[in-house]
């Protein structure tokens, strides 16, 4: 008999090859259609297998084994800012999202705590229990909910819209708790990130944007998934889950210290930024490179088993290209741990460590709590920010439209073309 775990990560391994070989072969393969194309389609929801509409990259941009930029680089070499409209602004949601939680770090822990009360609620209430268990299983028998909740578990994603509607159906329709589909997903996911599904979903529940909700409605289904599924029974009505104004924003702090360039230091990679080798100052000596695959033991990360194991795979494709490359003695390390990175920094010889910054959630988290523990030991961990973050995460402010306006800007402080004013 086939086991369920390892067909899905087959199905996984098959659809996003854990390389950045294949990453930058998809990102070839797609950004032809990346102009008007994408513009015109990237709506359509046409099914597994059938989907060049879309890049399909977010699990390789999600733990940086293609940056932002480089994916924009390659898209504006073929099209015009206008032409690519669509697909830069796509992209740049990502960036958003991020900011925008990076100047209000307590919308995730308020999620964790809401997503924690929940978990507790359902030990108790067995009806809850039953409810959550039939949608995760894709057994309500809502056409189109069920099969997108057995191919999110089986292959690791979902395209946008699908997301969407899956959100809504989830909160409107079966009534259950935002939190626990966003951990649903965050548990399933490749590219399960802290911001886009947290504020996604938060924005789906009518609680990101006072007063706008998401509803998911059938006949836009059918239109959007070529007819595949048209369900019956839906909410005709999403009223926001609570009323709740976001925190102001607070200016990101800058990271922790600055790089020293007198001394050697250990680069330590991690799965929120695996191409950090690139942010090494210049004439700055890094004698070994320490690729993590999972977070710190009190903050435990990736959230699900198959994200793992793309991480995994995906540390060690970094750790063969770099030592192939000769740049550096590489080690894969199996989490954030102050005894490991403590002895390896011994045998180098070095009491700095150099990591790219991680954005909030579980290894930021991880990360404070590992310098302090290496501090005793008079080992520092100091936090290189990417410039693309730098310049774009103090403009998320308010909503996307006002940080749309700036994308121009962006695009031209990042080095990627002039700033053209007809393109806003
Ligand atoms: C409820 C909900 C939860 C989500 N959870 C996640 C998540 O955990 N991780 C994640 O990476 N994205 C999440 N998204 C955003 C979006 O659905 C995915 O990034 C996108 O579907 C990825 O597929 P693609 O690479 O084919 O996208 P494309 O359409 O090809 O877009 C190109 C790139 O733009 C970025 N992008 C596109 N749409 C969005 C968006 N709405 N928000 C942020 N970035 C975007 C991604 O990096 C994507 O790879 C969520 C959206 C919703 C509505």
């Amino acid at each position: 008999m086939t086991n369920p775990e390892e067909s899905a990560s087959d199905q996984h391994a098959a659809l996003f090859p854990p390389t950045r070989a294949a990453a930058l072969a998809r990102l070839e393969a797609f950004v032809t259609k990346a102009g008007r194309h994408y513009a015109a389609e990237r709506n359509r929801d046409p099914g597994p297998g059938l989907r060049g509409n879309v890049s399909m990259l977010s699990p390789y941009i999600r733990h940086r084994v293609l940056t932002e930029r480089e994916v924009l680089e390659a898209v504006l070499e073929r099209h015009s800012p206008r032409a690519a409209e669509k697909f830069i602004q796509e992209v740049f949601w990502r960036t958003y999202w991020k900011g925008w939680l990076q100047m209000r770090p307590q919308v995730w822990r308020a999620f964790l705590r809401e997503r924690d009360a929940e978990r507790e609620r359902i030990e108790r209430s067995s009806g809850l229990r039953q409810a959550v268990a039939a949608a995760e299983e894709g057994r309500t028998g809502i056409d189109g909910f069920d099969a997108w909740a057995r191919e999110l578990v089986q292959t690791g994603y979902l395209h946008n819209h699908a997301r969407m509607w899956f959100a809504s159906i989830w909160i409107f329709t079966l009534r259950l708790p935002w939190s626990l589909g966003a951990d649903f997903f965050l548990r399933h996911l490749l590219d399960a990130d802290p911001a886009s599904n947290t504020l996604g979903w938060r924005w789906v529940a009518g609680i990101q944007t006072p007063g706008k909700t998401y509803l998911a409605r059938a006949d836009n289904i059918a239109r959007y998934t070529g007819d595949r599924h048209r369900p019956t029974g839906l909410s005709a009505e999403a009223r926001p889950v609570r009323d709740e104004t976001p925190p102001p924003p607070k200016p990101p702090a800058p990271p922790q210290g600055r790089p020293p360039s007198d001394r050697p230091a250990l680069l330590l990679l991690h799965g929120d930024d695996l191409d950090g080798y690139e942010l090494v100052p210049p004439g700055v000596e890094t004698p070994l490179v320490a690729i993590a695959v999972s977070g710190h033991r009190n903050h435990p990360w990736p959230f699900g088993g198959q994200a793992a194991r793309f991480v995994e795979a995906l540390a060690s494709d970094t750790a063969d290209r770099l030592s192939r490359g000769g740049q550096a003695r590489v080690q894969v390390i199996a989490a954030l741990e102050a005894d490991t990175l403590g002895r390896h920094c011994a045998a180098a010889g070095v009491r700095s460590i150099l990591t790219p910054e991680a954005p909030v959630g579980p290894l930021a988290e991880g990360l404070q709590v590992l310098a302090r523990e290496l501090e005793g030991d008079g080992i520092e961990i100091l936090q290189m920010r990417r410039p693309w973050d730098d310049l774009a995460w103090p403009l998320a402010t308010h909503g996307f439209f006002r940080f749309k306006n700036r994308i121009p800007e962006l695009i031209a402080r990042n080095g990627l073309g002039t700033e053209d004013p007809d393109f806003r």
